[in-house]
């Protein structure tokens, strides 16, 4: 390639990189690139970026040098903007990297990263001093946000800060052309951290550490081991004995656990690897994806048609599947409880033996979850490895107010907002339990510390008894609060950048929300903006018997949807024949009379009552969606055929009715139509209903682009029947890419409000 010769002498110049590019090895990597095209001048951390003075060299142009600086950055470096303008040149002699200033602006600090070749190459060759050495890491991997106390980055604001660095440490820590040039949890054998396995009932310290650990697994004995964000629960998947009794331990009979394969050669021989899941296992987030099943292991994910895997992503992990292909994973939490991140938080009664170690986790993190749907990663949790990635917001609705979300109360996250940016937590549960909702505080505080985020303005949902409700008034702050479901499109008007003003179909499908009239909304169609929403159509309601009992056992909802299709002469079916009888007839008394049989337009209980007509669901489910995720995996994918359904009423809200699927559903039953059937027409019904509005309301409104949000759409059998039908008569079709569709995005969907509000003041 030839280059043309610079027109005049080179200037200096001013770059400022936005992003996360502090504490990921960036400023060693401007140096090393200043060197190699031969550079003069410096390069600092400023607020939220870093500024480089950049004096080129006779050779290079600066196109090449910027050029370089976005293709060549390190791993973990996000940058979100690059601006240049023109310096006056002093003529400087080297280039060097020059101390920090505390800044004024968002920090932003990387998610903690898997282990790097790099690193993983150093602990298994012997002639390294880190050698099996477990807590080795670089500037491109190790941990980041569970250690950091406070920003700036900086050792001493880690948990590190107790290790004193020995001297061979410290000359690669100040070496600019090291690996670990200001690695702030740079450690080795002879200054860092060390493990210790015990007796998790005498707490008694064994000898033998990691290859003792290996031979208790190797015996079906149940391990706690300290990871990043938390400990992990180990066991042999292959020891019937030992997956039972973890089962036990963890109150769980059947909700899927996750696996940690060696490599993906071990993962292949159960499950199926496409090249987009292949990308994700392999990411330095090292999250646990969802894959096909090809052999089963019994008992790990029992009736459903796919299986989580991770990689390894500590060096501890890394040393453990050295002698052991696969380990079950799960977090060590006791149930409806964070995960573990300390063992006096009653690790004891949880397992036989703890691998722990000395490094503290400041900051919880679940392992992420997500599955692939179209090449695209499609998230069930977002939590270690992925936050606090910052979430910039369209430049119009910026405000320089600070503001923090709450979120909703299941599947909880908060969001905070400064200065263009949103960091939304870690996954933190369901708040209505007490440890979870002193896990939401203790989170609210240390984001607004680590961000330092003083908030002017708190959001809500619309919920009158939510824990986060009765949080936000009493803050004594200025109070939004915003309906649920529409949160939930708001999220992913922001997180695709959808401009101010724009209208959109907000396909909001989920279990359960609180609505503008105060009923159970689920299955809503809001034609939106950022400021507010119009309710163009929901399903047509059904009663809830039992309330909140509905959801727990889909038995109701069936039978819910029969009267609802048959009225008091309601068909034989199978499936039903497994509930008593006095027990059917109480509820079907229960919603005659309009006693505790609340109406609701929920989406997720018009899946339990087909799972459970069908004879897929159990009576009574044991985890969220567990009724809909066995009749989505039930579905075959090439079935074409639908069930009828209607479009009730010409004003708007238009009903949603599946009076006719129920009753089609209901002859396929007695005519012997096998269950996968079923499924994959039911779902191609919900595709075209969906299609059908958007129809009316492109007709009616000028529609054109639709999001597809809510817990449902993590179905990606309907989000792939529904995408594929919507494009095809050319809309445009939104889903969340970097945030699950669940209730862990409707805190981001707060701010996009909360942010809209303002604007709309000034
Ligand atoms: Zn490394
Ligand atoms: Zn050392």
């Amino acid at each position: 390639m030839t280059e043309k010769k610079p027109k005049s002498k080179p200037g200096a110049v001013l770059i400022t990189a936005f992003g996360v590019v502090q504490g990921v090895g960036f400023r060693p990597f401007i140096f090393r690139l200043a060197q190699k095209f031969g550079c003069r001048g410096w390069v600092k951390n400023i607020g939220y970026g870093v500024q480089i003075h950049l004096e080129p060299g006779k050779k290079t142009g600066l196109r090449l040098f910027l050029r370089a600086l976005r293709e060549e950055k390190p791993p973990l470096a996000m940058i979100e903007e690059v601006k240049v303008r023109p310096a006056s040149f002093r003529g400087y002699k080297d280039f060097r990297i020059r101390k920090s200033k505390e800044g004024e602006s968002f920090v932003f600090i990387s998610p903690d990263i898997s282990t790097c070749p790099n690193c993983r190459q150093e602990i298994m060759d012997r002639r390294e001093r880190r050698f099996h050495y477990p807590f080795t890491n670089c500037t491109d991997c190790g941990p980041r946000y569970t250690i950091v106390r406070s920003l700036p980055y900086d050792r001493a604001k880690t948990t590190m800060s107790w290790f004193r660095m020995c001297d061979a440490c410290r000359s690669e820590y100040e070496n600019p052309l090291d690996r670990r040039y200001h690695a702030q949890p740079i450690a080795c054998p002879a200054c860092g951290p060390s493990i210790t396995l015990k007796e998790a009932r005498t707490g008694k310290k064994i000898r033998g550490g990691i290859s003792e650990a290996v031979s208790f697994i190797k015996k079906g004995k149940i391990l706690a081991v300290k990871g990043l964000g938390g400990f992990h629960l180990v066991c042999d998947p292959h020891n019937e004995k030992a997956l039972r009794r973890l089962r036990r331990v963890k109150q769980r009979d059947r909700k899927p656990l996750a696996l940690m394969a060696r490599d993906l050669a071990t993962i292949r021989k159960f499950a199926h690897i496409g090249v987009a899941q292949r990308r994700e296992l392999l990411s330095a987030s090292r999250p646990i994806v969802l894959l096909r099943k090809k052999r089963d292991i019994p008992g790990i994910a029992p009736y459903l048609d796919e299986i989580g895997f991770m990689l390894p992503y500590t060096p501890l992990h890394h040393l453990l599947l050295e002698d052991l292909d696969l380990i079950v994973a799960t977090s060590s939490n006791k149930k409806d409880a964070p995960i573990a991140k300390d063992e006096k938080e009653g690790l004891d009664k949880l397992c036989d033996y703890i691998l722990t170690h000395n490094r503290p986790i400041q900051t919880r993190a679940d392992d992420s979850v997500l599955k692939v749907e179209a090449g695209r990663t499609l998230f069930l949790r977002r939590a270690r490895g992925f936050v606090p990635y910052p979430q910039r917001v369209p430049p119009d609705l910026e405000t320089p107010q600070h503001i923090l979300a709450l979120g909703g109360e299941l599947k909880d996250t908060i969001s905070v907002y400064k200065n263009g940016y949103v960091v939304t937590s870690q996954f933190l549960g369901d708040l209505d339990e007490y440890e979870n909702y002193r896990y939401f505080e203790e989170t609210i505080s240390h984001l607004q510390q680590l961000f330092d985020v003083r908030p002017e303005v708190i959001v809500s949902d619309l919920h009158p008894n939510f824990h986060t409700t009765s949080y936000g008034q009493k803050s004594g702050l200025p109070h939004l609060q915003v309906q649920h479901h529409f949160a939930h499109v708001l999220a992913v008007l922001l997180e695709h950048q959808v401009p101010w003003g724009k209208k959109v179909l907000g396909v909001s499908w989920d279990g359960y929300g609180y609505g503008e009239d105060g009923s159970a909304w689920g299955g809503e169609f809001l034609l939106a903006d950022y400021l507010s929403f119009t309710r163009v159509a929901h399903f047509k309601q059904v009663p809830l018997p039992g309330g909140d009992l509905a959801a727990k056992q889909p038995w109701r909802m069936a039978l819910a949807y029969l009267r609802d299709s048959f009225g008091r002469s309601l068909p034989k079916i199978k499936a039903l024949e497994r509930i008593d009888k006095k027990k059917r007839n109480l509820v079907l008394k229960m919603m005659e009379a309009g006693l505790n049989a609340p109406l609701s337009s929920s989406c997720g209980r018009l899946f339990d009552a087909v799972s459970f007509l069908t004879g897929l669901a159990p009576s009574e489910v044991e985890f969220e969606a567990e009724a809909p995720m066995r009749l989505e995996a039930a579905s075959p994918e090439k079935i074409r055929g639908s069930y009828g359904f209607a479009l009730l009423d010409n004003d708007i809200p238009w009903r949603v009715s599946f009076t006719q699927t129920i009753q089609e559903i209901t002859a396929d039953i007695k005519n012997g139509v096998s269950a996968p059937f079923i499924s994959a027409k039911f779902h191609n019904t919900l595709a075209r209903a969906i299609l059908a509005v958007a129809e009316r309301a492109k007709i009616r409104f000028g529609i054109k682009t639709l999001v597809l949000v809510g817990g449902v759409f993590l179905n990606r059998r309907l989000l792939s029947s529904a995408t594929a039908f919507l494009g095809r008569e050319g809309f445009e079709v939104l889903r969340p890419l970097k945030y699950s569709p669940n209730d862990e995005s409707i805190s981001l969907g707060q701010v996009a409000y909360a942010l809209a509000r303002l604007k709309k003041k000034h």
